[in-house]
């Protein structure tokens, strides 16, 4: 007789599936040590802590994650910033926390890539707290053997310094699929399920199966369920070391694989891989607080050491994606009170057209210095109108690969005309979601509002590879849905023909794509979009590809 099987389910975060027995963590239970003198030891101490951690760092992703930990650590205005706050009479401990948080508030105003820091930042800001408390850093359990690591959320340094050997499976009640938990998990190829609520009391002790691909954690697992798991995961294995080259369906569609960056370092260390080009270069970075543009000169060169590192392969260059909640002061634009509905975007090149026209000249420039034809888009778009006003100006400036993101529902809904006088699609699913939903991007308890596989979302797709269709435009995918190889396939039947997302999540997608041919691809999409809701979507389309 077989065992019962209690299953939880949450996100799948990091694909795969291992069997072990479950170990619960508490990271607020830390031990007493010697508090540090002021906010400067306290810096000193947590950057001592960081780069010690950054040397035993078990993969290339969490030492960066690390150094960028030391970075905030050791930032001389967020400690001014702190220590001006204790001038007014805040506790040296609470100061640190009150400066970290307004510093993580800016970095989530700037949303996308930048927006991803900020639990960084907290969590710089809590350990710096900790150090002027008298408390040092929890360290992660050492029972003697592999487990899985179930926990209420992981802060970015604790994940980085997993060891796979050791902390096999991972399963936290928060996070989501773009938290750095979830980015570390995939990058040390841990399985992860994220956002599975009451995973500590009900897993810690228990032998438990972790699949990663479903988002599914099986209590007690049998050993039919155990092997049947791990042959449908061994086989994934075999088939995505196999698959190398262009993206394609198991009959030949080809569906370009690309990768989203945001600095030029990104871009080369990018050009390096197997990937067919930028589906997104977010370019937002050149002009992150500063209280001027950056000069033409600099706009160019930084363009044109991007497309070079590219050479033949596309690179797409998304406009300035700032808005009046972002710390870009040289626009002038006015404080707001929804600024996620405000003046974002194109919307700014209403007040600020110069800089837009600056930035374009730059595109055009670095082209012809390198002999490159760029894409270039514009991000929140939500009229015919617009995307027109825009696709004259970029075509008057030289440049002829000219799109528009679609990221605003009304551009998904009337996408035939929006997309009337340009040359490409990309839908830009972060912002789709937020803007579907009516739930913010930001805001941690909305986030399963924001998940990609919602089925609103994906009509939202459909709809716009519809309107592209007449014209045979082509339409790519460049926010965070295209990362999941299922979701990837699902796209891929609704008419998506570009996928574009952080470099290492292109093995597994490029994999999955190989093995599904386009019949299957669409059967996936139809069967999604039936589904009630983003869990019913995600497990009937796993069911389906098997
Ligand atoms: C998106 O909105 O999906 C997108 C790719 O843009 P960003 O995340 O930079 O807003
Ligand atoms: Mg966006």
């Amino acid at each position: 007789m077989s065992t019962v099987v209690t299953t939880l389910t949450g996100v799948a975060a990091s694909h795969g599936s291992v069997h072990a027995r479950a170990v619960g963590w508490d990271p607020g239970t830390a031990v007493a040590v010697e508090p540090a003198a002021d906010i400067d030891d306290a810096s000193a101490r947590v950057v001592a802590d960081l780069r010690f951690r950054a040397a035993a760092a078990t993969s290339p992703e969490g030492a960066e994650v690390l150094e960028a930990l030391v970075m905030f650590a050791a930032d001389p205005e967020l400690l001014a910033l702190a220590k001006s706050r204790v001038d007014t009479g805040e506790t040296p401990e609470a100061a640190v926390r009150s400066a970290a948080s307004t510093y993580a508030e800016q970095l989530r105003g700037l949303g996308g890539y930048l927006a991803e820091r900020a639990p960084d930042v907290e969590d710089v800001g809590a350990r710096l707290a900790d150090s002027l408390a008298g408390r040092a850093p929890a360290e992660l359990p050492r029972p003697g053997h592999p487990y899985v690591l179930v926990a209420r959320d992981l802060a970015p340094a604790d994940t980085a310094l997993l060891d796979p050997q050791v902390v096999v499976g991972i399963v936290t009640e928060q996070g989501g699929p773009t938290s750095h938990t979830t980015i570390l998990a995939r990058s040390l190829g841990i399985p992860a399920v994220v956002a599975c609520p009451g995973a500590r009391a009900a897993l810690d002790g228990h032998e438990v199966l972790v699949d990663g691909t479903r988002g599914e954690v099986h209590l007690d697992p049998d050993a039919d369920l155990v092997a049947s798991v791990e042959s449908r995961e061994q086989q994934v294995a075999e088939r995505r070391a196999q698959a190398t080259g262009p993206g394609a369906t198991a009959d030949g569609v080809p569906v370009k694989l690309l990768v989203n960056v945001g600095t030029v370092d990104e871009a080369v260390a990018a050009a390096g891989q197997d990937v067919e080009g930028i589906g997104l270069f977010r370019t937002e970075f050149l002009f992150l607080g500063r209280t001027e543009e950056p000069e033409l000169a600099e706009q160019i060169e930084t363009y044109a050491a991007v497309l070079e590192a590219f050479g033949e392969r596309r690179v797409v260059f998304r406009t300035l994606d700032a808005g009046s909640d972002k710390p870009v002061p040289f626009l002038g634009l006015a404080e707001e009170e929804n600024p996620a509905l405000g003046v974002r975007g194109l919307r700014t090149a209403t007040s600020r057209l110069d800089v837009l026209e600056r930035q374009l000249r730059a595109f055009a420039e670095a082209a012809s210095r390198t002999g490159t034809e760029p894409w270039v888009m514009a991000p929140m778009v939500s009229t015919p109108a617009e995307a027109d006003a825009f696709a004259s100006l970029a075509r008057g400036t030289g440049l002829h690969h000219v799109g528009v993101m679609v990221e605003v529902p009304s551009a998904a809904l009337r996408a035939a005309q929006v997309l009337r006088s340009v040359d490409f699609a990309s839908i830009g699913t972060n912002d789709l979601a937020q803007y579907a939903l009516a739930a913010d991007r930001q805001l941690g308890d909305v986030a399963p509002l924001l998940d990609p596989w919602q089925p609103a979302l994906l009509d939202l797709v459909a709809s716009t590879c519809t309107g592209a269709s007449g014209r045979e435009l082509p339409v790519g995918v460049c926010g965070e849905a295209a990362a999941d190889p299922h979701l990837a396939v699902v796209l891929v039947g609704l008419g998506v023909r570009s996928l574009s997302m952080a470099p290492r999540a292109v093995p597994a997608v490029r994999a999955t794509l190989a093995e599904a041919h386009l019949s299957l691809c669409r059967r996936a999409a139809e069967v999604a979009r039936a589904a009630a809701d983003p869990q019913s979507a995600r497990s009937a389309v796993a069911e389906l590809l098997g």
